[in-house]
């Protein structure tokens, strides 16, 4: 290269990284536009879909100033629309971080779409609503596969008699009575802690307040405040059965609702600026990840025969419960967890019209193992959140698998890389899990990121 072609290639590489620059800049703003857009659209809407918004810490200047009397969907629509062609033309970018926000707010716009409709009025199917709001649709079991589990636990229960029945009798030796449950969740929800702590770094004010309510369709909610701070509530209209200490204690708080809420805002909110993250619609693709992950968490947080030992050791006794058969619970309660798919069933059945409610309740009692007050509570909780059933038991499902294909991967890479034997690697699964399971909720992940 002689003198002046170098110059010549310096003047070009130096406006042609600057024009990447600018481009990337203007994209970057771009972005941040349309995100300040998102979210007060977001509030927007939430000034007369009441379900809409779950949790919002973003800035105030965001909120909605005026709200006209008639909800105005078609324009609403409208915006949706538009923002949506912007940001395709803004994921047409190498950049990863762009592409990720970008994508990532157009399927939260799909889902905005489809619950504007919902709540105007326009019903699709169970599919339907679940592709659009939650990025997929949950797959469906025959009636033979329930069977056979249900068969399987016709061999494990003792006593004689229909297997709900049995299933119901062992169950009944483990309702925690009402005034133990404030220790027994406050114990349960400590450990949780402990565990999650074990692995996460998180931020030193976080906190949260747990309180008791009745009248409500859900077990568990958390309704996170922003600040690393989250009110837990847990719902006593229905006989609490000890798992359900573990399972939705831990599900609420730790590494759950409270964790993926506080990596959010620490990681994308504080730390980068992403106001999009501020905002927490509870219809969209976003709760997959949430309620699969506060799920899948569980199984981090107490696994193997943990849940067993925990509950024989600690929550039992402090229940005043006594603990025989505590193993060959946890045992039908692992089948039973199968089974919720089941309730899938039932959603569907309601949401498209093909199942009365009482039907549903005899089809959660038989297939789910439901007791009566449950069954019930359950359609009340389908009635009101529709699809949003599949994110709890499909969810989770997808989530343990995205985190298992991740593992084989790191195997594998390790497998070929001579000085990283892939023996040592193994051993630290359990390290390696709660690591992707930080990253996926430290990440404007899609649902469409977990299924490829
Ligand atoms: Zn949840």
């Amino acid at each position: 290269m002689n003198r002046f072609s170098y110059l010549l290639y310096l003047l070009i590489s130096v406006f042609s990284i600057s024009c990447t620059e600018s481009n990337d800049n203007s994209k970057e703003n771009a972005l941040n536009v349309l995100s300040r857009k998102y979210v007060k659209l977001g509030l927007f809407i939430g000034q007369y879909d009441a379900d809409f918004v779950d949790a919002y810490y973003g800035p105030d200047s965001l909120k909605p100033k005026s709200k006209p009397a008639i909800f105005p969907k078609d324009s609403v629509q409208k915006e949706i629309a538009s923002m949506q062609e912007e940001l395709e033309q803004i994921s047409k970018t190498d950049t990863k971080d762009q592409k990720a926000r970008a994508q990532w707010m157009i399927g939260q716009l799909t889902a905005f779409s489809r619950r504007v409709k919902i709540y105007s009025g326009e019903f699709g199917t169970f599919d339907e609503e679940s592709k659009d709001l939650f990025g997929v649709a949950a797959p469906e079991y025959p009636v033979a596969h329930y069977q056979l589990l249900l068969d399987s636990l016709d061999l494990i229960l003792p006593g004689s008699g229909s297997v709900q029945d049995r299933f119901q009798l062992l169950a009944n030796r483990f309702i925690i009575p009402k005034n133990k449950l404030d220790t027994v969740f406050k114990t349960t929800i400590a450990e949780a802690r402990k565990r999650t702590l074990d692995h996460y770094k998180l931020p030193t004010e976080e906190k949260f307040t747990l309180g008791y309510v009745t009248d409500k369709s859900w077990s568990g909610y958390n309704w996170y405040k922003g600040n690393y701070t989250s009110e837990i509530q847990i719902n006593t209209d229905i006989q609490i059965f000890i798992e359900r200490a573990i399972d939705v204690g831990s599900h609420e708080s730790y590494p759950g609702h409270h964790v993926y809420n506080m990596l959010l805002e620490k990681n994308l909110y504080r730390d980068k600026n992403w106001v999009e993250i501020s905002l927490y619609p509870l219809f969209s693709p976003q709760s997959f990840i949430a309620e699969g992950g506060a799920n899948y968490g569980i199984e981090l947080a107490f696994p193997g025969d943990d849940k067993i030992r925990f509950s024989k050791e600690v929550i039992l006794p402090l229940a005043g419960l006594d603990s025989t058969g505590t193993g060959l619970y946890f045992k039908a309660l692992a089948i039973r967890g199968q089974l919720n798919y089941a309730r899938n069933e039932a959603a569907r059945g309601l949401v498209n019209g093909t199942m009365s409610e009482p039907q549903a309740v005899d089809w959660l009692k038989q297939y789910c193992l439901y007791n009566e007050e449950t069954a019930l509570k359950s359609v009340a909780f389908i009635k009101k959140y529709r699809s949003y059933v599949i994110n709890y038991n499909y969810g989770q499902d997808v989530v343990r698998k995205y985190v298992e294909n991740q593992i084989k991967a790191q195997n594998k890479k390790a497998s070929e890389t001579v000085d990283m034997p892939a023996e040592s690697v193994k051993s630290k699964i359990p390290q390696r899990q709660w690591k992707i399971f930080y990253h996926l909720l430290s990440n404007p992940i899609t649902t469409q990121d977990l299924l490829n």
